[in-house]
C-alpha cells in the first residue's frame, strides 16, 4: 500500500508542485486548501489528487479534516505543513488582526494539524513531518515582523518535535525557501524584485516550485531516515545560514 502524504496548501504554488512530485513519487496525496475553490478545482481535474478544504488556523476544522482525510485517504504518514500568508506592514503601523491572522496561519497551525496526525505516526512507528519555513524567518525581513517570527518559530518546533518524536520512527524538518515563483512573490513588485531582490541571489533568479518539491519528496524518502531536526536552506545562495 502506498504511503499516504497530506499536503497542507497542496492546490496552489509550493504547495502543488509538492503534491505533485510526492504522487509521481508513488504516494497517496491529499491536498488541502482554505477557500479558493477555483484553483482547487482545476488542480483536482488535473491531478487526480483529492482536495479537503479546512481552515489550518482553526483547529476544530482541522481536527475534522485530518479525520476526513484518514477516512478518505488512509492514515497519514507524510504531513507536509505548507499553507502559509504574508500581511506585510511596517510594525509601527501593523494591527493586531495583521498579527494574529499571519502567526494563526503559519504557527498555531502547526499544532492544529500535526497534532492530530502525530499519535498515529507514533503507534506505526513510522512519520514523516516536513515544515515549509522560509528565508525571512532565518535572517528577517523589514516590514514581516509577524511573517518573521511565524517563520522563526516553525524552525524551532521542528527542533523540539523531532528530538520528542525520533525514538519513534518520525523525522521532523524544515526547508527554508528563499524566493520562489509563486503567486505570493508575484505580489511584490517588478522594480523590487529586479532592483532588490533579485540581484541579492547568487545564482540570478528566483527559484521554482519543483525545486522545494524535490527536496520534500527526499525528506519524505526512507533515504532521509537519518536526517532530523535540521533546517534545509533552499534560496539561490542568497542568504548562508
Ligand atoms: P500561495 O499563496 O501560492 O499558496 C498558498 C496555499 O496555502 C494555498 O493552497 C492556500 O489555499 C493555502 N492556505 C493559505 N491560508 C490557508 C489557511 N488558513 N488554511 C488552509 N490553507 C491555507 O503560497 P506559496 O506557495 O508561495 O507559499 C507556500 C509556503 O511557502 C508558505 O508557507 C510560504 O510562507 C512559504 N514560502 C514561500 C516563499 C515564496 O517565495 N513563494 C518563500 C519562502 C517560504 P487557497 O488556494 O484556498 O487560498
Amino acid at each position: 500500500m502506498a504511503r499516504v502524504a497530506v499536503v497542507t496548501g497542496g492546490t496552489r504554488g509550493i504547495g502543488e508542485a509538492i503534491s505533485k512530485a510526492l504522487k509521481a513519487a508513488g504516494y497517496s496525496v491529499a491536498a488541502t486548501y482554505a477557500g479558493n475553490d477555483e484553483a482547487a478545482n482545476k488542480f483536482k481535474a488535473e491531478t487526480g489528487i483529492p482536495v479537503f478544504k479546512f481552515d489550518v488556523s482553526d483547529y476544530d476544522a482541522c481536527a475534522a479534516g485530518i479525520a476526513a482525510i484518514e477516512k478518505e485517504v488512509g492514515p497519514v504518514d507524510i504531513l507536509v505543513n505548507n499553507a502559509g500568508i504574508t500581511k506585510d506592514r511596517l510594525f509601527h503601523k501593523m494591527e493586531l488582526a495583521q498579527w494574529q491572522a499571519v502567526i494563526n496561519t503559519n504557527l498555531n497551525s502547526l499544532f492544529n494539524v500535526t497534532r492530530p496526525v502525530i499519535n498515529g505516526m507514533r503507534d506505526r512507528g513510522f512519520g514523516r513531518i516536513v515544515v515549509i519555513s522560509s528565508i525571512n524567518g532565518q535572517k528577517g525581513q523589514a516590514g514581516q515582523t509577524n511573517y518573521s517570527a511565524s517563520k522563526a518559530g516553525d524552525i524551532g518546533f521542528v527542533k523540539a518535535l523531532a528530538q520528542e518524536s525520533a525514538s519513534k520512527g518520525i523525522t521532523v524538518n524544515a526547508i527554508a525557501p528563499g524566493y520562489i515563483a509563486t503567486e505570493m512573490v508575484k505580489a511584490v513588485p517588478q522594480d523590487v524584485l529586479d532592483k532588490h531582490i533579485i540581484p541579492h541571489i547568487a545564482v540570478g533568479r528566483l527559484g521554482e516550485p519543483e525545486e522545494i518539491a524535490r527536496a520534500v519528496v527526499f525528506l519524505a524518502s526512507d533515504d532521509a531516515g537519518f536526517i532530523t531536526g535540521s533546517t534545509l536552506t533552499i534560496n539561490g545562495g542568497q542568504y548562508l545560514a
